[in-house]
């Protein structure tokens, strides 16, 4: 999601004639857009200030801005403490970047815009044409989260949930088609919670799917509890669906689940995921863990053998401030990272060999860039494993039928069946 705030703040400066610099040193604005989810994240922007404020040491000092969830969760005490920082905005304000940009080099007024305008953002929003041109896009349908898991900040610093109407979010899927895009992911903290005046994530997927040039559609990040019979259905009959769910379970143990105020038992997690296998047997999944929660005694792995997640996500848990579990006993660091180290090796060997099975199967893929300096594309293919395959013919943008021939850990290497039929033919 950040990804796509950073696109449309960029998209809303270019009207003040703000643009793009690839150098650091050419900045006259610098907005550092920034995730509290884990640790370290407020160490990173005094870091990240730092540098700025070394690349400018002997001259005029640029207009810096902290934006995201840093700036909503801790932006007075960033105020306070480094004075080369300008303005912090929340995630639910950034829509007021050029009007601070234009405060800020009028007068030095420190600037702090933490309010949940969630409305007033999008409106302001739908005003600049999203620009975004990459052949696999971002679209965020929802925001926030009113579910509350112990150890999560995202309650608190994206605020309650909301979902944008309908009707402007197929004008900007529109949009984005017109750009160029091929696919596009649906974004929201519980984009599966995703309820406009009673038109759900199922009724929004079914209109964006009629938009003819549009190939593929995803959906991140859902929550077990709110995945609804209409969302498994579809997955039954829309083809523009993608077979690829990321649904993060966050425990394979019953007593953390709960301690965890998730929701959801391993039981009927597992029982949604043969619900979705039986609807469409193509389906995959990956999933987030959270290892080394407050009160957990030993890590179970026997979730990830059973479901077989083609790819995880696995942090160790971080006390996030004002959160309820950061209350709560930890565990032992060093016993939190032999269990890490121990979970990775798990889900990374049950990945591989999945990615070895895909040797000698065809997989369709949708091919988004070239690699620079080289005749190879890079696509991904219906489970969002990456693809790369050489070409003499520009490839981007186009949905080709590949061979796959061979593998590493993360990325698939394929032939174009038509290179390959070529290939045949002149033995
Ligand atoms: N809404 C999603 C997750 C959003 S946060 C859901 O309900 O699962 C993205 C991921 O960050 C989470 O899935 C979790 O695994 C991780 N995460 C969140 N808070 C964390 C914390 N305090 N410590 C470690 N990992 C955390
Ligand atoms: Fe955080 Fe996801 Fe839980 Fe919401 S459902 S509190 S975003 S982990």
């Amino acid at each position: 999601m950040n990804e796509y705030d950073s696109n449309r703040i960029y998209d809303i400066a270019n009207k003040i004639n703000y643009r793009k610099t690839e150098n650091l040193k050419d900045a006259d604005c610098y907005v550092l857009n920034t995730c509290h989810i884990r640790e370290k994240a407020t160490e990173k922007v005094y870091h990240d200030v730092g540098r700025v404020k070394k690349e400018f040491r002997n001259k005029k000092k640029p207009i810096v801005i902290v934006t995201g969830c840093v700036a909503q969760a801790e932006g007075e005490i960033l105020l306070n403490k480094e004075k080369y920082i300008d303005a912090v905005i929340g995630p639910q304000s950034y829509h007021q970047i050029n009007k601070t940009i234009l405060n800020i080099e009028k007068n030095t007024k420190k600037i702090n815009l933490t309010d949940f305008n969630v409305n007033d953002k999008f409106d302001t929003l739908n005003v600049f044409r999203n620009t975004n041109s990459n052949i696999s896009t971002f679209l965020t349908i929802q925001e926030g989260c009113d579910k509350f898991c112990k150890f999560c900040v995202v309650p608190y610093t994206r605020g309650k949930e909301y979902s944008r109407p309908v009707d402007e979010l197929l004008n900007e899927s529109k949009n984005l088609v017109e750009n160029g895009a091929k696919e596009i992911t649906l974004l929201g903290q519980n984009v599966n919670a995703y309820n406009f005046k009673g038109k759900k994530l199922s009724d929004l997927i079914s209109e964006i799917s009629k938009i003819k040039e549009l190939k593929r559609i995803r959906y991140t990040t859902s929550h077990p509890t709110d995945f609804s019979k209409d969302l498994i259905e579809i997955h039954g009959r829309l083809s523009k669906l993608m077979p690829f769910i990321h649904l993060p379970v966050q425990s394979g143990s019953n007593k953390i689940l709960q301690s965890m105020n998730r929701k959801h038992t391993v039981k009927n997690y597992l029982k949604l995921i043969s619900k979705l296998k039986k609807i469409n047997p193509l389906i995959k999944f990956s999933s987030d863990f959270i290892i080394g929660y407050p009160g957990e005694t030993k890590m179970t792995l026997e979730l990830i053998k059973k479901v077989q997640f083609i790819n995880t996500y696995s942090f160790i848990y971080s006390a996030r401030p004002g959160t309820p579990a950061a209350k709560m006993n930890e565990v032992n660091y060093k016993i939190s990272k032999e269990r890490l180290i121990l979970f990775q090796q798990t889900a990374e060997k049950i990945k591989y060999n999945y990615k070895k099975s895909l040797i000698n199967k065809k997989s369709e893929v949708l091919f988004e860039n070239k690699i620079k300096n080289s005749n190879e594309f890079f696509g991904r293919d219906e489970f969002s494993n990456p693809v790369i395959t050489k070409s003499d013919y520009n490839l981007k943008g186009k949905l080709e039928e590949v061979k796959i021939v061979s593998c590493n850990q993360n990325t698939l290497f394929g032939e174009i069946e038509k290179n390959i039929k070529k290939k045949e033919h002149a033995a």
